[in-house]
């Protein structure tokens, strides 16, 4: 798992133990941990430090978790981990619906812990994306508000279909969408519109983008599984990928 560079990770948690163990564990993955051992500290500390993902216990001494999570949704969309005992799984659903984003149950592997983080922090960052009017890669720019696309600042001629196309694209950045996923997005009726559309598509995008000729085309496509938007001016990590492209997985 590789930290996004920077994120904060607001852990609240009244247990000390198991604080500093997800303090130490964060910090050696290259998050930041801020600590909060209640409820209202942790609240308080949402507010100052703006923290990216927050770990959230549901066993705390003031508010219980289900009332922090409570208020955090009056202020913030921060993607929140609620940590769960054994005897509180039933409560999994309801905190889904509260707002939470994932759940662990304890006793965790610490391994799990941080790949949900990372996964969170990355949803977070996308929701990011999906809130901005553009998108902007290298001299890509797609105004969503507009609905044009420039390259180099000048304009791309492209359909509504393939506007859809790359919008869903680029705001899933990094994100591998299956053909299904893209026809639901692009297109307004995708029933009987077979994955050889999206294909043609996405062909006819890139030629209009001038990307056919690119050893390595920011549309990519990953054999067996969809399309990907691969930002050129951000490094991607190898967790991005699906994982029959990682020999390691
Ligand atoms: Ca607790």
């Amino acid at each position: 798992v590789t930290a996004l560079p920077g994120a904060r990770v607001l852990v609240i948690e009244d247990d000390t133990g198991v604080m500093h163990l997800i303090g130490t564990v964060l910090r050696r993955h290259g998050f930041e941990a801020i600590l909060a051992g209640t409820g209202r500290a942790g609240l308080r500390q949402l507010h100052e430090q703006r923290p990216g993902v927050v770990v959230l216990d549901v066993g705390l001494p003031d508010l219980d978790g289900w009332q922090v999570l409570e208020r955090i949704r009056d202020m913030s969309d921060v993607p929140v981990l609620m940590l769960t005992g054994h005897a509180e799984e039933p409560d999994k659903v309801r905190g889904l619906r509260a707002g939470a984003d994932d759940y662990l149950t304890k006793p965790f592997g610490l391994d799990e812990f941080t790949a949900r983080l990372d996964a969170l922090l990355r949803r977070g960052s996308r929701a990011a994306t999906e809130a901005s009017e553009s998108f902007v890669d290298g001299d890509l720019c797609v105004d969503f508000a507009r609905r044009t696309v420039t390259l180099g600042g000048d304009p791309v001629p492209v359909t509504v279909i393939e506007f859809k196309l790359l919008t869903a694209l680029v705001r899933h950045a990094g994100q591998v969408l299956s053909a299904d996923q893209l026809l639901r997005l692009a297109w307004d009726d995708g029933s009987g519109i077979g994955p050889d559309r999206v294909k043609f598509s996405v062909h006819r995008l890139r030629r209009k983008l001038g990307w056919e000729q690119l050893e390595q085309c920011p549309i990519e496509a990953v054999r067996g599984f969809g399309y990907q938007y691969r930002r050129r001016d951000r490094y991607q990590t190898a967790t991005n990928r699906p994982s029959p492209a990682n020999p390691h997985t």
